[in-house]
Parts: C-alpha cells; structure tokens; sequence
C-alpha cells in the first residue's frame, strides 16, 4: 500500500457535484474520514458562473476539492446535445479548476471517463493511449471536454506546481443512478425496461443496438473509495484508469438483468439505436500498484440496484393503490 501523501482527517474537503451519483458516493464515502465536508446547492452555486465560484471558494476556503460535477448522461442524450455537453463541461471544470488553484486549494481531484480514450484503442486501454486516435463519434464532444480537463489539470501543474490529479472511471453503476430511459445510461434502463416488462406481461425487453458491444462496469461506491484512495496516495500528471476489470457484452447485461428482475420473455435489439464504442475496458495497474483493489463483483452490484428499483416499483405501486 502506497504511503499516504496527502492527509484528509481534519481538512475542508469540498465534494463538486455533490447530488449526482459520483458526488453522493464521494459525501458517504468521506464521511469516515474526520474531514469537513463542504457542498454547494445549485441554487447557491452555479458552476458554470466564473465569479460565483471564485466568490465561493473565497469564502469557504476548502483545501481539498473533488471535483463530481458535470453534465453527463447516456449514448442518446450525448449524441444528441453536443453542444451542451462540450459547453457546460468547459465552462464548470475551467471555474473549478482555476478558483482552486487562485485560494491555494492543495489537492484537487478532476473526474474524467473512459470514453476520452480513442474508440479503437488497444485493450486493455493503458493511460498512455489518451490523444493517439479518433475518438467515438457518439460521445466525442464529452469526451473532448474531459479531455480538456485532464489537460487543464498538468498545465496548472507544470505552470504552477499545482497537485491536481485526473481518475478515469470505467463505466459506473449504483444508487443514485438516473433511471430516465432517453438520458440515462444502459444498466438503469435495462433495469426499468426489464422490471415494467415483468409487471405488464410484455413477451419482448427492447435492447439498443447489437449488444455485442462490451463495457467495464464499476459500481460507484468503489469509484469513491478509488478516488479518496488516490487523493491521497497520488501525485502526478497522468491520469489515472479506475476500473473493475469485470467486462460484460451489453447483451449478456440484458440477459443477467432479466434474470435478477424475474422477466422470462424475449430480448430484442433494436438496430435503429447506435452500438458507441465497441470495447472500452480499461488497463487499471496504474491504480493496483498503488494497494487498490474494488470491492463489490459485477453480479452482486447489479442485484443490489435491482432489487433497490423493484422494491421502490413496487412501494410506488403500493402507494398508489
Ligand atoms: P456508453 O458507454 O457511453 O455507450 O453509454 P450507455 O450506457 O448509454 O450505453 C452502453 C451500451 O448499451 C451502448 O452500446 C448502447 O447502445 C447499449 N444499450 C442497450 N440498450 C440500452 C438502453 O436502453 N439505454 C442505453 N443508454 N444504452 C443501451
């Protein structure tokens, strides 16, 4: 195990973003480590508003930041909203990032994603593959703008001496997770699809795509304990690959979550919708060189969602009746 650099138990730690999935994670996550956990509704921050953060930050003087916030969301909502993922992404990392570095911030976590790697890198993808091919066309202008955050994060780095350090999680999944069928991302939907088929009797589950396409999943709880993990062992400039190593093809995922949630018809693809990348599994030894190992194994995370959306399901129907 890596000798910690960076103490957190006594600091004010601000967690970015802290109503999404990512930030939730991170707020339950810290909250056994005897650090002051600062937050900022959205009523009172706008982190897209240069002067409001920098006010903020004058006020509130964290000293360490993570930095959750960002619009995100599944293959259709960024295929079809480039434009305010590039520019909303730009404009909250850029505020974040430079009111850290102006009130003397000492450490800043910056989180990126898998899909900032080329759509053909070699797998499993090294941090080193960053910027040596054409990126996935369905989710390039995300992409380009954590990639532009990661950048931004050496060049305070190599200008300034700043200790602001980028993780790049795998695929995430847990509570929190948005369960909205055109903006979220594929395990929530197929949660909801399978679950609303069961209860309605339907013979087909609708699948986007082929489903031949893989992805890496981490349950998000293990991304925030990665995170506080490297916020304190970790100093350097490259990116840093978060991943679980558990690969699943999105087919196999709709089968397994038929199973879980008891649905017994078909599953169907629907070939209209984009397959994105095919493969974006992630070589993760940066990471475990550093003593960091997940937790919670595909199969069992996913069960837990499950179970968690079905039982709501059906408290809501119970509710209603
Ligand atoms: P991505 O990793 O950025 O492509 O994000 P997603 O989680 O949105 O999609 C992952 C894969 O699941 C893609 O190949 C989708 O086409 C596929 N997929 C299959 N069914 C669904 C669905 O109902 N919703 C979403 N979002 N993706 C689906």
């Amino acid at each position: 195990m890596a000798e910690p650099l960076f103490d957190l138990a006594g600091r004010r730690v601000y967690v970015a973003g802290h109503r999404g999935m990512v930030g939730a994670a991170l707020v339950r996550r810290l909250a056994t480590e005897g650090c002051a956990i600062l937050t900022a509704a959205r009523a009172e921050l706008d982190l897209t508003q240069p002067a409001q953060v920098e006010a903020w930050f004058a006020r509130m003087r964290p000293e360490a930041v993570f930095v959750a916030a960002a619009r995100v969301g599944g293959i259709l909502e960024n295929d079809t909203r480039p434009a305010d993922f590039l520019h909303d992404n730009l404009l909250i990392q850029a505020n974040l990032l430079k009111a850290a570095h102006e009130s003397g911030v000492g450490k800043l976590l910056f989180l990126g994603s898998s899909c900032i790697y080329p759509r053909l890198a070699p797998q499993p993808i090294v941090e080193e593959a960053l910027l040596t091919g054409p990126l996935e066309p369905t989710n390039e202008a995300y992409a380009v703008a954590k990639i532009a955050g990661i950048k931004l994060c050496q060049a305070y780095r190599r200008q300034h001496g700043a200790d602001f350090i980028a993780a790049m999680p795998a695929n995430l999944y847990g509570p929190g997770d948005t369960f909205d069928l055109a903006s979220g991302h594929v395990l929530p939907a197929l949660i909801r699809k399978a679950e609303e088929a069961r209860r309605s009797g339907a013979a087909d589950l609708v699948i986007w795509g082929t489903g031949t396409p893989r992805r890496e999943f981490l349950h998000v709880d293990d991304c925030a304990d990665a995170c506080v993990h490297l916020m304190k062992v970790y100093s350097g400039a490259g990116p840093v690959n978060v991943g679980s190593g558990e690969e699943i093809a999105i087919l196999d995922l709709a089968r397994l979550v038929a199973r879980l949630v008891g649905f017994e018809g078909r599953i169907v693809r629907d070939l209209t919708r984009p397959d994105g990348t095919p493969r974006k599994l992630m070589n993760s030894d940066r990471l475990r060189a550093t003593g960091w190992a997940p937790r919670i194994g595909l199969e069992e995370g996913i069960a837990e969602v499950c179970r968690a959306w079905c039982a709501a399901a059906e408290g809501g129907r119970g509710a209603a009746a």
